[in-house]
C-alpha cells in the first residue's frame, strides 16, 4: 500500500541580517482591504510590544550578523515608545520604519533627522502606497491614504531621507506599468526618486487557500535572512507573526533555524521568487 506523505520543502536561516520586531499587532489607523493582518472589530487592543523585550533581543543577538532593524506593524508609529526604541535600535545598526506615513509631518521628519544624526547608523523609511492614482490607491486603504503618504515623501524628502515606496500589487499590474507609473507621479510631485526606491510585492490573499503546489527554493526569502520578534516569541517571518506555523522560540536564546514552507503564505513568497519584507540593499550600491 502506498502512503502519500506531503512533505513541505525545508529552508535554514543562513544569517539573521534582518531583525523586524512587531511594534503592535493589531494597532493601526487604516484598515487596508488587502493587508494580511486580521484587524479585531472593536477600535483599539493594548499589544505594543515593551521596549524591555527589544533591549532583551539585541543583547541577545549580539554575535548575529544584524544588519537593519525593521519596525513593523500593523503601525509602528502608534507606539507610544516609539521614539525611544528607535533611538535603542540605531545604536545597534540601521533601522527601517514600514509606515503607512500618516504620522510623518514636517516636524516628525526634522526631528527624526536629528534622532538619525545623533546616531552612526541610517533611519530608512518604507513607505506603502499601492497604486499610483489617488482613486485606486484610497479605495483599498482608506480615503486620504495617498495624500497623507506624499505629504509624508515630500517631507522626508525635505530632510534627505531616501525613501522607499512599498507597492502591494492588489490589482495584478504589471511591473512595467506600476515603474511607469510611479515615475510620472514622482516627477509630477518633482521628487527626486527613481525606480530603486520602488518595492514591489505580489498580493497574498489570505482567504485563498493553496491552489497549487509550488515546491521551488529557487530566490531568496525573508525566512533564510531574518527573523520577527513579536510580544509572544520569535517568529520565521512577518507573514507568520504570532501564528503557530512559524514558531521558532520564545526568545533568541535559543531559536529555530529552520522554516517548512506549508503556508500559503509560503506559496506566495515561491511563486514570487523574492524576499517580500526586507530590503534588497545591493540596488543601491
Ligand atoms: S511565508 Fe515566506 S518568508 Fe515566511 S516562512 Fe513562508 S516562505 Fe518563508
Amino acid at each position: 500500500m502506498s502512503t502519500n506523505i506531503y512533505q513541505p520543502e525545508v529552508v535554514h536561516l543562513q544569517s539573521l541580517n534582518n531583525l523586524f520586531i512587531e511594534m503592535t499587532a493589531k494597532n493601526c489607523n487604516q484598515r487596508c482591504k488587502h493587508c494580511y493582518i486580521d484587524f479585531p472589530m472593536y477600535k483599539k487592543e493594548i499589544d505594543y510590544i515593551n521596549i524591555e523585550t527589544i533591549r532583551q533581543a539585541i543583547n541577545d543577538t549580539m554575535n548575529e550578523d544584524v544588519e537593519c532593524i525593521y519596525l513593523t506593524g500593523a503601525e509602528p508609529m502608534t507606539h507610544p515608545d516609539f521614539n525611544a526604541i528607535l533611538r535603542l535600535c540605531l545604536k545597534r545598526t540601521n533601522v527601517c520604519i514600514c509606515t503607512n506615513g500618516s504620522f510623518i509631518n514636517e516636524k516628525k521628519a526634522r526631528f527624526l533627522k536629528r534622532v538619525e544624526e545623533e546616531s552612526t547608523n541610517e533611519i530608512i523609511f518604507k513607505i506603502s502606497i499601492d497604486h499610483y492614482e489617488e482613486v485606486k490607491n484610497d479605495d483599498i486603504r482608506y480615503r486620504g491614504s495617498f495624500r497623507q503618504a506624499i505629504f509624508a515623501l515630500k517631507h522626508l524628502l525635505k530632510y534627505s531621507f531616501n525613501p522607499i515606496i512599498t507597492v502591494t500589487n492588489y490589482y495584478n499590474l504589471s511591473e512595467q506599468e506600476l515603474i511607469q507609473g510611479f515615475g510620472e507621479l514622482f516627477i509630477h510631485n518633482d521628487f527626486d526618486l527613481d525606480k530603486s526606491n520602488l518595492q514591489i510585492i505580489p498580493w497574498h490573499d489570505k482567504n485563498s487557500q493553496i491552489s497549487e503546489n509550488v515546491s521551488n527554493i529557487c530566490g531568496c526569502f525573508d525566512c533564510q535572512f531574518g527573523r520577527i520578534l513579536t510580544v509572544n516569541g520569535v517568529y520565521s517571518c512577518p507573514f507568520l507573526a504570532n501564528d503557530y506555523r512559524g514558531r521558532c522560540g520564545s526568545s533568541f536564546v535559543d531559536y529555530n533555524k529552520k522554516s517548512s514552507l506549508e503556508t500559503s503564505f509560503c506559496n506566495t513568497c515561491m511563486l514570487a521568487k523574492k524576499q517580500m519584507f526586507s530590503i534588497d540593499f545591493s540596488q543601491f550600491v
